[in-house]
C-alpha cells in the first residue's frame, strides 16, 4: 500500500494526497495550488491519470483542498466525491466560481482555463453528501467516516479503515472556542496520520485580544480617520466569522454603527448555506447595516463611498476577485485601513502588502501604500501550535507514522519537531510527490 503527496507538501496549498492499496486508488482531497506562476503550471498537470482514481474524499470546501476536482472530472475521472451536505452544497457555490475565474483569467493571458464554468458544474454531479460520524463505504475493502474539523462549514476530519490498517486525515482544523463551527472533534487511533501545520509555529492571540484589536481598527478608521475599512475575506468561512464578530462588537457599543458591505455574490451564497446549517442569521439588531453586494453595477457604487464603510470581499489572499478593485480605491489613502483576518499564503498579493511592501501593483498600475495595515491572526480558522498540539494529545497511542502537510517550510518543521519533543512519535514531512509505502 502507498500514500503519495501530491500536494500541501512543504506548503499550504494543492492538498492531494494518493492512497494506492494494490487493490485500487483514491485521492483525499483534491485542491488547488495558489499563489504566483509556479502554482499554475502545477494545477496543469496531475502526476497520476485520472481515470485510475476511484473515488475523491474531500474533507472541505476551500479551493485548496477542492478546486481541481473540476479538472479530475474533465479528464475522465469517473467516481464519486464524498464529502458532507454542507460541503457539498458550499462547493456548488465555489467550483462554478472558481472556474469563471479560470476562464477569466485565460482570456487575460491568452491561454486555456484550468478548467471552465460549465466543466465545474458538470463536476458537481459527482459529489455525493455523507452525515457526519457515519460510517461510509466507498468501496467494498475501504469504510471512512467523515468527523467534525471545526475550521469551516462541513469540514472534515477523514477516518479512513482499510484492511488491517487505519489512515487519519486531519483536513485543516479549526481552532477551538470560535463562533458557528465547533471544536475539531478528538481521534483517538491512527496508524498512518496526516496532520496539518499552517500555524505549526504560532499561537493565536485569544479571541477577546482579537476582538480587541479590531474594535481599535474599525474604531480608529472610521471613528477618527474618517476612512474606509477594507478586510479581504475568503467568501467561505472567514467572511461569515468577520461579520458575526463585527455585528457582536457593534452590538456591545464597541464600534460605531456605520455600513458594512459584503461585496462578494459568492459570500452571500455562502452565507446562504451558513444560515442553513447553523441557524445564524447575519441581520441582527443593534449591528452594523449589513448590504449584500451581487451585481458588479451595485459593487462599483461602493467605489464612491470615502469613508465611514467597512467592506468585506474576497479573494482572502488579494489575488482575484472584486477585493483587487476596493484596494485600487483605497490602499493609497492614509485614513483607511486594511485589515487583514486569514492566513496569507506566499507569494500573494496579501502576503506581500502583510510583508510591508511599500507599493503594490494593481490592474497594470503602481499603488502606493497608504492605507494602515492590521493583521489580526487571532482570528484565524485554523488551529495554532497549542490547538495542532491539543489535538494531537487525543491519540491514545503513538500513531506508526505522521506525515506533518499543509505548512510553509518553518511551520511544518517546528511542528514535526515539537511531535516529536513532546510526544516522541516518529513525524516527518514530505516532499512533493514523495510516495511512501505503508
Ligand atoms: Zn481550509
Amino acid at each position: 500500500m502507498r500514500l503519495t503527496f501530491h500536494g500541501a507538501a512543504g506548503e499550504v496549498t494543492g492538498s492531494c494526497f494518493e492512497v494506492d492499496t494494490g487493490e485500487i486508488r483514491f485521492l483525499v482531497d483534491c485542491g488547488m495550488f495558489q499563489g504566483g506562476a509556479a502554482a499554475e503550471a502545477k494545477n496543469r498537470s496531475f502526476a497520476f491519470d485520472a481515470r485510475d482514481i476511484a473515488f475523491v474524499l474531500l474533507t472541505h470546501a476551500h479551493i485548496d483542498h477542492s478546486g481541481l476536482i473540476p479538472r479530475l472530472v474533465a479528464q475522465g475521472f469517473r467516481g464519486a466525491v464524498y464529502a458532507t451536505a454542507a460541503t457539498c452544497d458550499l462547493a456548488e457555490v465555489m467550483l462554478p466560481d472558481s472556474g469563471h475565474l479560470q476562464e477569466k483569467e485565460a482570456e487575460w493571458e491568452g491561454g486555456t482555463p484550468i478548467y471552465t464554468q460549465a466543466q465545474a458544474r458538470a463536476s458537481l454531479t459527482h459529489f455525493l453528501p455523507v452525515e457526519y460520524d457515519a460510517d461510509v463505504r466507498p468501496h467494498e475493502s475501504v469504510r471512512c467516516r467523515f468527523r467534525d474539523a471545526g475550521h469551516i462549514l462541513g469540514s472534515s476530519i477523514v477516518e479512513v479503515f482499510l484492511p488491517g490498517r487505519k489512515l487519519v486525515f486531519s483536513g485543516d482544523l479549526g481552532q477551538p472556542g470560535r463562533p458557528i463551527v465547533n471544536d475539531p472533534t478528538p481521534v483517538a487511533e491512527a496508524d498512518v496520520l496526516v496532520v496539518e501545520s499552517t500555524y505549526g509555529n504560532r499561537e493565536h492571540k485569544t479571541l477577546a485580544q482579537s476582538m480587541d484589536e479590531l474594535a481599535y481598527a474599525l474604531n480608529d478608521t472610521l471613528r477618527s480617520r474618517k476612512g474606509n475599512v477594507i478586510i479581504p475575506a475568503f467568501a467561505v468561512g472567514r467572511t461569515q466569522e468577520v461579520l458575526y464578530l463585527i455585528a457582536q462588537l457593534c452590538r456591545e457599543g464597541r464600534v460605531p454603527a456605520h455600513d458594512l458591505y459584503v461585496d462578494s455574490p459568492m459570500a452571500l451564497a455562502a452565507t446562504k448555506v451558513t444560515a442553513k446549517y447553523s441557524g445564524w442569521r447575519p441581520q441582527a439588531d443593534g449591528g452594523p447595516r449589513i448590504r449584500f453586494t451581487e451585481d458588479l453595477a451595485d459593487s462599483i457604487k461602493i467605489n464612491s463611498v470615502r469613508s465611514g464603510a467597512v467592506i468585506i470581499s474576497a479573494s482572502g489572499m488579494c489575488e482575484g476577485g472584486r477585493i483587487k478593485h476596493h484596494l485600487r480605491h483605497n490602499i493609497a489613502r492614509p485614513e483607511c485601513a486594511l485589515v487583514f483576518v486569514g492566513f496569507q499564503a506566499a507569494g500573494t498579493l496579501g502576503r506581500r502588502i502583510v510583508d510591508g511592501a511599500p507599493s503594490v501593483r494593481l490592474f497594470g498600475e503602481e499603488h502606493e501604500v497608504k492605507a494602515r495595515v492590521f493583521t489580526i491572526g487571532g482570528l484565524s480558522a485554523h488551529a495554532d501550535r497549542a490547538a495542532l498540539l491539543g489535538w494531537l494529545a487525543g491519540f491514545r497511542k503513538p500513531p506508526q507514522r505522521t506525515w506533518v502537510v499543509h505548512g510553509e517550510p518553518l511551520s511544518a518543521h517546528a511542528l514535526r519537531d515539537a511531535i516529536a519533543a513532546r510526544f516522541g512519535w516518529h513525524a516527518a514531512v514530505p516532499m512533493p510527490h514523495q510516495a511512501s509505502e505503508l
